[in-house]
């Protein structure tokens, strides 16, 4: 479904990517995984169409994105949900909603969604009129993770949904992360917290300074010494 072939990424002088190759097959959730600054974020903005690639090629269902816009991008059905979440503050819960939903002019389809989301999310429903700055850090990667499903992504591009959360939180995120991929959105995540990425992801990735070191099923990866060793706190 995501092909990128030898992509590197600048930022000045400063090689983020290099030469990184990796594909995400449809239906599946693909986990990347590495420390601080091991370029996990610039692959998903890299794919998103936010920094452009020095080097490389990106393909989507067959079709080269490399250097689409970011617009486009979403268009071809791809979200991202951005670290940090990053919600509208001063919006409701509805309203970012709303927002997420600004490639389509189908009125029902965007009102249907809004119901799909709030089934997914209770929590959004019984706040849907506060406003987005009131929630809880959980409830705000709800909402990040809501405005982005309300595009219809076919594929979509987490960015550390754990960080900042509480444990059941993160329990709780990683469940719905489980049920929109079972549901049929294909699932790209970035992660810190390998140990929660590598125990629903299929396959994963494991990124050292801006290049793949390691990859294969996550359970392999799980059991991998060298894995548990760095990034499983072993
Ligand atoms: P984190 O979890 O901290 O976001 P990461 O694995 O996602 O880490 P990136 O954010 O992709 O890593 O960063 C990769 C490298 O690129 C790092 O050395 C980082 O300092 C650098 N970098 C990232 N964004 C920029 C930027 N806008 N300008 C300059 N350097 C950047």
């Amino acid at each position: 479904m995501l092909e990128i072939e030898n992509l590197s990424v600048n930022y000045k002088a400063i090689k983020a990517l290099l030469n990184i190759s990796c594909r995400v097959d449809q239906g599946e959730i693909v986990a990347l995984i590495g420390a601080n600054g091991a370029g996990k974020t610039t692959t998903l903005n890299a794919i998103s169409g936010i920094v452009p690639p020095a080097a490389g090629k990106i393909s989507f269902e067959g079709e080269e994105i490399t250097r689409m816009s970011p617009h486009k991008i979403v268009m071809k059905g791809i979200s991202q949900v951005p670290e940090g979440r990053r919600v509208f503050a001063k919006m409701s819960v509805l309203e970012n909603l709303e927002m997420g939903a600004y490639i389509r002019s189908d009125k029902k389809g965007i009102v249907a969604e809004i119901d799909r989301i709030f089934q997914l999310f209770p929590r959004l429903a019984e706040r849907r009129k506060q406003l987005a700055k009131t929630l809880s850090g959980g409830e705000q990667q709800m909402l990040a993770m809501g405005r982005a499903l309300m595009s219809r992504p076919r594929l979509i591009l987490l960015d550390e949904p754990s960080m900042g959360l509480a444990p059941m939180l993160v329990e709780k995120i990683f469940e719905i992360i489980q049920e929109i991929n079972r549901e049929g959105t294909t699932v790209m995540l970035v992660e810190q917290n390998a140990h929660m990425a590598l125990s629903i992801a299929h396959r994963a990735y494991v990124l050292e300074t801006g290049e793949v070191v390691l990859q294969g099923p996550a359970a392999e990866l799980a059991a991998n010494p060298e894995v548990r060793k760095a990034y499983l706190g072993e």
